[in-house]
């Protein structure tokens, strides 16, 4: 029997905390769908459920703002968020605002075709859904396509191997066990110190050491809760002007401007800020003069010296080869200290790197190390990564993988040349992974909404980009980050951190008053760089 396609106007994928706002948005106006991969809202914070997982941007910005009962009623337990709260948050959000009935869990979309003759999408999911629509909203993640190394042997390997995205619901009884982690990115500094109190033993596994700062979590105070729910709607509008969509502390003077003594007593005040980012904003010129970012390094490699009793363990930990903030800063909660426990060890892989998994754990080029758990803390093939694993067929037959082969080309980060009516929600080249992604997310979807409403307001059933569009953005993207430090490092903001990926810096970093100027823009200027038809 031929399958029977349903016709509706907007296709969103994901119902993370964009794609939930998407479809609170768009279903008053329009018939929408939402596909899922997972069987739970939430995106992120539905998949990212290893122990320590929380958020390191304070709760109170790092939640909705498009409904005032919501922000006041709601109440934060901690400054920084764990995951479950964020889940609970997430499944509170689709439960008050009745957004279950238009998401369809566990339900990844496969395909994306679009027919020009219809100027209609054909989307096709894993559960043989086919929808047709005219609009699709990409709210795919920034970093939701997991990394899995695929060193051979795996099959083998006679113990238990959890990828921190896939993490089992149960408990996992680790007192007797040896347990490796891959990675010392985000996620693994969260990770290790629970399981290093959790298990027999554990190993980290090293490539490259990472800058980390504690996140001096707390339950948050009353006092604190009260002053932002009294002044949300003024708070929140100035979030959109801040560069990184974000209320912290920023900086007055350079770094060459403060006498050493000076320097040192801002950096301690940030070390103990408890507020996370703060040695990037230390001072104005970290991210963008190398010798400014020299004396937050050296600082923050003092910290490591100070705080791990063992000294060769303590240079091994000392990141050298890449400014701070380069690779995204991490946020700690006891991580350094871990490192002075009788029952952890550091592997070094970057000279003697992992090669296979053996039947009893892991083998490098001059060891084997015998473990019954291996955790998988190795990242994500991001910003790309979860677009390319849907097979996206553009206007003229062209597949975005074939497109993005040698890096992602956009408009804005929101659109893509051969791709009409398809809009990306914190897309390659946006500024999404590199702001506060709830509020830049909302102001995304606000935006797309507003292109969208303009189309139907004026009769158009299409609207593209162009390649020149896209190369002029990309001169924004590069132009914005050859004035920083960002791309000196190898990381998922470059692709760098996958074999083989191409790409170049991946995130626009001249700042989210800019990036909002720019698109607002070309709205204005009777959508410049678009093809309406
Ligand atoms: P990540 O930062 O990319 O770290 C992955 C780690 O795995 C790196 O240390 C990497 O080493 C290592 N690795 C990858 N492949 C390897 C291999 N074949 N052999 C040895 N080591 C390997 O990924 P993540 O820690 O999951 O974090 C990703 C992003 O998610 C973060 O940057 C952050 O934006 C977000 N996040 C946020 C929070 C939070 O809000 N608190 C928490 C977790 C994650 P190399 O560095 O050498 O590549």
């Amino acid at each position: 029997m031929a399958e029977r396609a349903e016709e509706l106007d907007i296709a969103i994928i994901g119902a993370g905390f964009s794609g939930l706002y998407a479809v609170h948005k768009f279903r008053e106006k329009y018939k929408i769908v939402c596909f899922e991969a997972g069987d739970g809202v939430g995106g992120t914070w539905y998949w990212n459920r290893y122990p320590g997982a929380r958020v390191d941007i304070e709760s109170v910005e790092y939640s909705y703002s498009f409904d005032e009962e919501l922000q006041q009623e709601w109440k934060w337990p901690e400054y920084f968020s764990a995951q479950p709260d964020l889940e609970r948050y997430a499944n509170h959000v689709a439960d008050r605002f009745d957004l279950r009935k238009d998401i369809r869990l566990s339900n990844a979309v496969k395909s994306l075709r679009f027919d020009a003759d219809t100027n209609r999408w054909h989307v096709h999911s894993e559960n043989g859904d086919h929808v047709i629509c005219k609009y699709i909203i990409a709210a795919t993640g920034a970093l939701s396509a997991p990394n899995m190394p695929d060193w051979p042997g795996r099959d083998a390997y006679t113990g238990e191997i959890y990828h921190t995205t896939q993490w089992p619901d149960e408990p996992l009884d680790l007192k007797d066990k040896r347990v490796g982690i891959i990675g010392t990115g985000s996620t693994s500094i969260q990770a290790a110190p629970i399981l290093a109190e959790r298990s027999k033993h554990l190993t980290v596994f090293q490539r490259t050491p990472a800058f980390s700062m504690p996140s001096g979590n707390r339950p948050l105070d009353e006092e604190h809760e009260r002053e932002w729910k009294e002044n949300y709607s003024e708070r929140r509008a100035q979030i959109l002007n801040t560069y990184g969509v974000s209320l912290i502390e920023y900086p007055t003077k350079a770094a060459g401007e403060c006498t050493p003594e000076e320097q040192t007593a801002i950096l301690e005040a940030g070390w103990a800020s408890k507020s996370a980012f703060q040695l990037m904003v230390a001072f104005t010129d970290v991210m963008t003069n190398r010798n400014a970012n020299d004396v937050v390094s050296e600082f923050a490699r003092g910290k490591i010296r100070d705080i791990v009793d063992d000294p060769e363990t303590a240079e091994k930990l000392c990141p050298k080869d890449y400014p701070i903030g380069a690779k995204r800063l991490c946020i700690d909660n006891g991580y350094y200290e871990m490192y002075n426990r009788d029952n952890v060890s550091l592997v070094d892989v970057k000279d003697a790197p992992i090669t296979a998994f053996t039947e009893t754990g892991l083998k490098t080029t001059d060891a084997s190390h015998d473990l019954d758990v291996i955790v998988t803390a190795t990242g994500f093939d991001a910003l790309t990564g979860a677009l390319n694993r849907i097979d996206i067929q553009g206007a003229n037959g062209i597949n975005l993988r074939d497109k993005w082969r040698d890096g992602p080309t956009t408009a804005y980060g929101f659109m893509v040349a051969g791709f009409p009516n398809l809009f990306m929600i914190h897309g390659p080249l946006s500024p999404g992974a590199l702001a506060q992604m709830i509020t830049s997310g909302e102001w995304q979807v606000d935006f797309v909404a507003g292109v969208i409403g303009d189309l139907e307001n004026d009769g158009y059933a299409r609207i593209d980009t162009t390649e020149a569009a896209e190369q002029s953005w990309a001169a924004e993207v590069n132009g914005a980050a050859s004035h920083t430090v960002y791309d000196l490092a190898d990381s998922w903001y470059n692709g760098k951190n996958i074999d083989g990926k191409k790409g170049g810096f991946m995130i626009y970093v001249g700042g989210f008053p800019r990036y909002r100027a720019l698109c607002e823009g070309a709205v204005k200027n009777d959508y410049e760089g678009f093809l309406r038809s």
